[in-house]
C-alpha cells in the first residue's frame, strides 16, 4: 500500500475564520472530511453559501466532503444584562425568574428562555451555567422565580447556556427554530443532520419524520448529551437504534453527568454504537486550546488518541476550526494524531478485536457476506484492501464495522453516498461508474486503484459487489483479485 491512509475522519465546524481568505481550502487539504453547519450561530444565507463553497472545493480538489447540518436543540440560555456581563461571587444569592426579560437584568438577577425552568427543579439541585464554570444552588421556588445560592462563582455574560445537574429538563427536542432550519437543511441538501438534546427513538423518529416531509434524505445523528439517555444500556441502545450515527457530545453530556463519568461513557456509547452496526462521533473541546495556540497540548493529543483507541469513526472540531486562530494547524495536528494512534493498533490487537466481533449475533444476509468478507480480508494475509462497488451505504457501514487495518475502498456513482460513506472509519470514497458485468467491473475497479497509487501490481484484493438479479433481489458477489501490471 503505497499510501499511508488516515482511518479516523475529521469534522470540521464552519464559522467565521473559515469564511476567511483560502482558509476552507486549506482545511480540506489538511484532512477534513466533513464540514459541520453549526445551526446555533449564523444565519440562512450564510450556511448556504459555506455549503455551496464547500462543493465547490470538494469538486475541484477531488475530494469527496459530508455536509453535517446540526441543530441548536432546545439549549437554554439565560437572557442579557445591562452591562452584558456580571461578576458573581460565591455566597452570593441570585434569582431567576423566566419572565424577566432581555437587558433588565444585573448583579442580583438574570431572565431565562424557558419558562418551564421552575418547573422542572427542586430545592437541593445544582444549575450549571457556561459549561459549568458557574454553579448555582437552588434554595427555593416561587411561581415563575428560582432563588439560589451561587457556589462557584465567575465571570457571566449574556446568553449562556444553563444545564442542571443529573440532567431531567423536561424541554421539547425540537424547537420552531429547529423546524425552520430542517427546511434549510433540506434545502441545502445536507447528507446528514444532528439532533440536539433528543430525549429518546420517540423524538427521533419524529424528527426523522420531518427530515422526510421537507424532502430531505439527510441521515440522522444523535447527539448523546441528556444524563437520563445514558441512564442504562437499555436507554443508549434505544437512541442508537433510531439513528444512523450518533455523536458523543461531551460538552452538555459531561456537564450533566459531571466530567469524570464522561471517560466510561464515551467508551460505552462506541462500544454499542459499533454492537448495533451505526457509526459514532467523538466532539467537543478536543483541541480546544488551538483557538490560541498553534500547536495542541499533550492533553489534547492523548484525548484525540484515547478516542481513536476507543473505535470512533471521527473526531470533531468545533470552535478551534468555527473561530480560531488556527483552524488549519488544527486539521494537521489532529490527522497526525489520529495517524500516531492508529499506529499503536498493531495486528494482533486488530486480530483479537476481530475475533471477538465474530463472536457477534449476526442478524442478517448482509450482516453476514460483511462478516465473512473481513474474515478473509483479515486472514488472508496478502490481501491489501476491501473494494466495495455499491449503489447502498449500508454494506460499506457493515464492512466498517469490523475491526481491520485495511483500507475499505467504498465505489460509486453517487455522490450522496461517497459523501455518506465519508464518515465510516477507514473507508475511501471513489467515484466509479460500472459496467454492471460484475467481472469488467471488479477488474476496472482494481485497475483505477492502482492508477491513483492506492495499490499496486502483485497485490490482493477483495471485492464485494452489489449483484442486481432485479428491484426486489440484490445481493452480493465477493471477488479476489490481483492487481495488474499497468498496460504499457
Ligand atoms: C456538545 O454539547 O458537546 C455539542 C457538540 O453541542 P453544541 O456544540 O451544539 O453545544
Amino acid at each position: 500500500m503505497p499510501q499511508l491512509l488516515r482511518r479516523t475522519k475529521i469534522i470540521a465546524t464552519l464559522g467565521p475564520a473559515t469564511d476567511q481568505k483560502n482558509t476552507l481550502e486549506k482545511i480540506i487539504i489538511s484532512g477534513v472530511n466533513i464540514v459541520r453547519l453549526n445551526f446555533s450561530h449564523g444565519n440562512s444565507s450564510e450556511h448556504f453559501f459555506r455549503a455551496n463553497k464547500v462543493r465547490k472545493l470538494a469538486n475541484q480538489l477531488h475530494k469527496y466532503i459530508a455536509i453535517l447540518g446540526d441543530l441548536q436543540g432546545p439549549k437554554i440560555r439565560i437572557s442579557t444584562f445591562q452591562t452584558n456581563n456580571i461578576y458573581l461571587q460565591s455566597g452570593d444569592d441570585f434569582l431567576i425568574d423566566s419572565t424577566l426579560k432581555n437587558s433588565h437584568n444585573n448583579q442580583k438577577y438574570v431572565g431565562v428562555n424557558y419558562k418551564e425552568l421552575p418547573q422542572d427543579v427542586s430545592p437541593g439541585d445544582y444549575l450549571l451555567l457556561d459549561d459549568g464554570k458557574i454553579q448555582l444552588k437552588v434554595i427555593k421556588i416561587q411561581n415563575t422565580q428560582i432563588f439560589t445560592k451561587v457556589v462557584i462563582g465567575g465571570l457571566l455574560s449574556n446568553n449562556k447556556g444553563i444545564n442542571k445537574l443529573g440532567g431531567g429538563l423536561s424541554a421539547k427536542v425540537l424547537t420552531n427554530k429547529d423546524k425552520l432550519d430542517i427546511i434549510t437543511a433540506a434545502k441545502i441538501g445536507v447528507d446528514y443532520l444532528a439532533i440536539s438534546f433528543p430525549r429518546n427513538s420517540m423524538d427521533l423518529n419524529f424528527a426523522r419524520k420531518l427530515i422526510t416531509d421537507a424532502g430531505s434524505n439527510a441521515k440522522i445523528i444523535s447527539k448523546i448529551e441528556r444524563a437520563e439517555v445514558v441512564k442504562s444500556d437499555d436507554t443508549i441502545d434505544d437512541i442508537i437504534k433510531a439513528s444512523d450515527a450518533v455523536m458523543i457530545a461531551r460538552g452538555d453530556l459531561g456537564i450533566e453527568i459531571g466530567e469524570p463519568q464522561l471517560v466510561g461513557i464515551q467508551k460505552k456509547i462506541i462500544q454499542r454504537a459499533h454492537l448495533l452496526n451505526r457509526a459514532v462521533i467523538t466532539a467537543t473541546q478536543m483541541m480546544e486550546s488551538m483557538i490560541i495556540n498553534s500547536v495542541p497540548t499533550r492533553a489534547e493529543i492523548m484525548d484525540v488518541a484515547n478516542a481513536v483507541l476507543d473505535g470512533t469513526d471521527a473526531v470533531m472540531l468545533s470552535a478551534e476550526t468555527a473561530t480560531g486562530q488556527y483552524p488549519s494547524e488544527t486539521v494537521s495536528s489532529m490527522a497526525d494524531v489520529c495517524l500516531g494512534a492508529e499506529k499503536t493498533l498493531n495486528n494482533t490487537n486488530n486480530q483479537l478485536i476481530f475475533i471477538n466481533q465474530l463472536q457477534k449475533k449476526i442478524n442478517n444476509t448482509k450482516e453476514a457476506i460483511a462478516a465473512s468478507t473481513m474474515h478473509i480480508a483479515n486472514c488472508l494475509s496478502k490481501i491489501r484492501a476491501i473494494i466495495s462497488i455499491t449503489d447502498w451505504e449500508h454494506i460499506v457501514l457493515l464492512l466498517s464495522r469490523f475491526n481491520s487495518q485495511l483500507p475499505i475502498f467504498a465505489l460509486s456513482k453517487h455522490i450522496h453516498i461517497l459523501n455518506i460513506v465519508t464518515l465510516y472509519k477507514g473507508v475511501i470514497p471513489i467515484y466509479f461508474n460500472r459496467t454492471g458485468n460484475n467481472i469488467i467491473d471488479a477488474r476496472q475497479a482494481s485497475n483505477l486503484l492502482r492508477d491513483q497509487g492506492f495499490l499496486t501490481p502483485g497485490e490482493l484484493v477483495i471485492i464485494i459487489q452489489d449483484n442486481i438479479v432485479n428491484q426486489s433481489n440484490i445481493n452480493n458477489v465477493t471477488h479476489i483479485l490481483t492487481i495488474e501490471e499497468q498496460c504499457k
